[in-house]
C-alpha cells in the first residue's frame, strides 16, 4: 500500500498563511486540482487550492524553477489539460504532490517565485475540473437501497442481486456542472396518485442526492478489464456530487429500464478534485457482514479488505428563500459517513465497470450513489428524510418541506478528519432551485 509520507505530516505548515487556518478545507496536506479563470475572455487554467488561494500552474511552470522531471509533469497542466496528467497514473501524481508540497511549505526557496502565481479564490471563476466524457452512477449505499426500495416496493425492498453485483446505470455527462450552476425545476411527465392518466408540468417532487464522485485517472483499452489492483491504483480523486432527482418523474418512468429524465437534467459537483493521495490517511478496511454474500473473486483482494473504504464525513444543509431573507443560517438536514454507507468500494465499482471489457477513460465520473447512513435521519435525500413525502421536515421559522421548493439552496459538505492527521475538506457543492422554464408555445 502507498503509505503516508512527508506530504501528510500533520505538523507541516505553508508560507501561504490561510492554509494554516485549522478550519480551511485546503491545508498543504490537501492540494486538490481545479480549473479556473479570472476574466471572461481568458482560457481556463489548472490550479491547486491552497488556503483561500489558487496556485496557478501555468504561471508556476513559467516563473518558478523546478527539477527537470517535475517540469515534464507540469507541462500538460500548464497547457490546461488535467485529463492528460490524470492519464499518467499514480507515480507522477505522487511525485508532483511531493514537489508541490515542498514548494508550498514554510521556508521553501521557491516561495518568492510562487507568491507571484497566487490568485485569491474569491476572484477565481471555477468550471469543471477536467473534461468528463462519460458519467456512471452507482447505488452503493445499502441503506439507501433499502429505504428507497421500501417506498417504491414495500413488499420487496432489496432486490436479490444487490448483495452480489454493484448496481449502476449510465448517466449523462453534458448536464454536469460545478457548484453554483443554475438548477431549473425540470418539466416532465408524471402521474398523481389519485389520477389515472399522467400529466405534464414542473416536477412537484424535486430532490437532491448526497453522493461522492470518483474521477478516473488511467483508463483501460476496450476488451481489457481492470483487476482490483489496477482499479485501486487508477482512480485519480474524488469530488462531492449532487444527483438532482425529480421523484415524480422517476416513479413514472423508471420501469423497466431505470432512471432517465428524472436524473439527467442536472448534476452538480464540487470544483476541486481531492486526490487519492490526499485521502491516504483516511483509508479504512472493507468489512462485509458475515451474514451477507462475500464478494466474488474478481471483486475481492487483500488490499481492498485492508483499506478499500475511505472515511469521509458528509452532511447536507438547506436554506430556504425565507431563511435567506431573514439572514438565518442554513439548517443541517442530515449527516453520514461514506465508509459506513457504502456496500461496495471504489475499486470494486471500477473493476466491475470494466469486467465485460467496457473501456473507462481519463476524466470519467463515477458516482457512488446516495450515501445514506443506517439510521432514518441519515438519509441522503429528502425522499428518505420525509418518508416519501409523508413526514414533512420542519425548518427553523416553521416552514415545512417534503421536497424542494423554488428558492431553496442545498449545500453538500464533505471532509476527512482523524486523530493524527490534518483535516482536509472538499470545498463547496451548492445549488439553488430556480422556477421551471415555461414550456415554449407552439
Ligand atoms: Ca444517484
Amino acid at each position: 500500500m502507498y503509505g503516508p509520507d512527508s506530504t501528510h505530516d500533520p505538523a507541516l505548515r505553508s508560507w501561504v498563511e490561510s492554509a494554516n487556518d485549522p478550519l480551511t478545507d485546503f491545508p498543504i496536506q490537501n492540494l486538490p486540482f481545479g480549473r479556473f479563470r479570472t476574466h471572461r475572455n481568458e482560457p481556463w487554467r489548472i490550479g491547486v487550492a491552497i488556503g483561500d488561494q489558487v496556485l496557478d500552474l501555468k504561471l508556476a511552470a513559467e516563473l518558478c524553477p523546478w527539477p527537470a522531471r517535475v517540469s515534464v509533469w507540469l507541462e500538460p497542466l500548464a497547457a490546461g489539460h488535467l485529463n492528460a496528467f490524470m492519464a499518467l497514473g499514480s507515480r507522477p501524481r505522487r511525485s508532483l504532490r511531493a514537489a508541490l508540497s515542498a514548494a508550498l511549505a514554510e521556508r521553501s526557496e521557491q516561495a518568492p517565485f510562487l507568491e507571484l502565481c497566487l490568485v485569491p479564490q474569491g476572484q477565481a471563476q471555477m468550471t469543471l475540473p477536467c473534461n468528463i466524457g462519460d458519467y456512471t452512477d452507482f447505488f452503493t449505499s445499502i441503506h439507501h437501497a433499502k429505504a428507497v426500495g421500501r417506498l417504491f416496493r414495500p413488499d420487496n425492498p432489496l432486490l436479490p442481486n444487490y448483495e452480489w453485483v454493484p448496481i449502476g446505470y449510465h448517466g449523462r455527462a453534458s448536464s454536469i456542472g460545478v457548484s453554483g450552476m443554475p438548477i431549473h425545476r425540470p418539466n416532465g411527465q408524471y402521474k398523481l396518485p389519485d389520477q389515472e392518466r399522467p400529466i405534464f408540468g414542473p416536477s412537484r417532487r424535486l430532490d437532491y442526492e448526497l453522493e461522492l464522485g470518483v474521477l478516473v485517472g488511467v483508463g483501460n483499452d476496450q476488451g481489457q478489464p481492470k483487476n482490483m489492483g489496477q482499479a485501486e491504483d487508477d482512480w485519480f480523486g474524488m469530488v462531492v456530487l449532487n444527483d438532482w432527482s425529480a421523484r415524480d418523474v422517476q416513479n413514472w418512468e423508471y420501469q423497466p429500464l431505470g432512471p432517465f429524465l428524472a436524473k439527467n437534467f442536472a448534476t452538480t459537483i464540487s470544483p476541486w478534485i481531492v486526490t487519492q493521495e490526499a485521502l491516504q490517511p483516511f483509508r479504512a478496511p472493507f468489512q462485509r457482514d458475515p451474514a451477507s454474500p462475500q464478494p466474488l473473486p474478481y471483486l475481492d483482494s487483500p488490499a481492498n479488505r485492508e483499506y478499500g473504504q475511505v472515511d469521509v464525513h458528509l452532511e447536507v444543509l438547506l436554506q430556504s428563500a425565507a431563511m435567506h431573507e431573514r439572514g438565518q443560517s442554513p439548517v443541517r438536514l442530515s449527516q453520514s459517513n461514506y465508509k459506513d454507507a457504502s456496500f461496495w468500494t471504489i475499486a470494486q465499482t471500477l473493476a466491475h465497470h470494466t469486467v465485460n471489457g467496457c473501456n473507462l477513460q481519463p476524466g470519467d465520473l463515477i458516482g457512488t450513489g446516495t450515501l445514506s447512513g443506517p439510521a432514518q435521519e441519515q438519509g441522503g435525500s429528502l425522499l428518505e428524510l420525509s418518508a416519501g413525502g409523508w413526514q414533512p421536515i420542519i425548518l427553523p421559522g416553521g416552514e415545512t418541506r417534503s421536497f424542494l421548493l423554488d428558492g431553496d439552496t442545498v449545500m453538500l459538505r464533505a471532509w476527512c478528519e482523524r486523530k493524527g492527521a490534518r483535516r482536509i475538506g472538499f470545498g463547496p457543492c451548492v445549488g439553488t432551485i430556480a422556477p421551471a422554464v415555461p414550456w415554449p408555445a407552439a
